[in-house]
């Protein structure tokens, strides 16, 4: 497949929020629940321990941050001990794919939108708010088949590029509503490249080059930070990952919670008010 243009996208597009006011800035914290390294060594070790998501929500509550959790809905069936840790947690839950099934999703999207409305409902007695596609791919007419699944947000586009999959650096870097009412709170980016400023990218880039690109008067004022489970821990089937994928995680391996922290801090004293991605699509919303 052909890279996917924010053109293609942009018709769709209404038009932006008028938010935050001014003065405001507003950051939310989330983690993709999803099976070891994005589906790509076919183990659940980093879900099937509840350990793990123990920890993250524990160093959140540590730093004063809430967390929000995109889970893969397939994963709620496969275990029940995630479903639990998520209810006991009280997090903010939300839906990523049924399946994150990377190869055929963007054949498949409108299927997969319904299909984890569907198990969200059925082990939480309630659709779910917001949606987040597997590798944030957003194709045409996937907005009009979230709002007919009853999501309100969206929380997919990253507003820069991956190559080979992806170019939305033409859409906005801060949230706007598609015209089929589904307000979308973008990932963050920063930087003239667009940099994603996720937890994977702040480990492969590095403290210095982020210090750089971090300035309060350039960076948009809702920022949704993106992480996942293996950006904080490593599965054993690490060893099963291409070559490539091992080198770029290899980097600040064991860094993960310390540069959230950092990250955190920087933010804070930019004076970002960190919320759930529940309370932001509120506020963003009614805006
Ligand atoms: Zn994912």
């Amino acid at each position: 497949m052909s890279e996917v243009l924010g053109e293609s996208l942009r018709p769709e597009v209404a038009a932006p929020v008028d938010a935050p006011p001014v003065g405001a800035r507003w950051a939310a914290v989330t983690c993709d629940v999803e099976p070891d390294y994005g589906n790509r060594t076919q183990s659940s070790d980093l879900i099937a321990d509840p350990k793990y998501l123990d920890t993250l929500v524990a160093h959140c509550t540590s730093l004063g941050v809430p967390l929000s959790a995109f889970v893969v809905t397939q994963c709620l069936s496969s275990h029940p001990s995630l479903t639990r840790a998520l209810v006991e947690h009280d997090l903010d839950v939300h839906a990523h794919s049924h399946r994150h099934d990377t190869q055929r999703y963007a054949t498949s999207s409108v299927e997969e939108i319904a299909a984890c409305q569907e198990c969200f409902r059925s082990h939480f007695g309630r659709p779910a708010m917001g949606y987040r596609a597997p590798q944030g791919l957003v194709v045409p007419g996937d907005s009009a088949a979230m709002a007919d699944r009853e999501f309100v947000f969206d929380a997919s586009v990253f507003p820069s590029r991956r190559r080979g999959l992806f170019d939305y650096r033409r859409l906005p870097r801060e949230p706007w509503r598609w015209k089929s009412g589904v307000v979308e709170l973008p990932f963050a980016s920063a930087g003239r490249g667009r940099a994603m400023l996720t937890v994977s990218y702040l480990k492969l880039f590095g403290k210095l080059y982020w210090r750089s690109v971090l300035k309060p008067d350039i960076l948009p004022r809702v920022l949704v930070i993106d992480s996942h489970l293996h950006d904080f821990f490593k599965a054993p089937t690490f060893g099963q990952l291409p070559l490539a994928f091992r080198l770029a995680y290899s980097r600040n391996r064991r860094n993960g919670l310390a540069l959230l922290g950092w990250l955190i801090g920087v933010l804070r004293g930019f004076g970002y008010e960190f919320l759930t991605m529940s309370e932001l699509y509120r506020r963003v919303a009614v805006s």
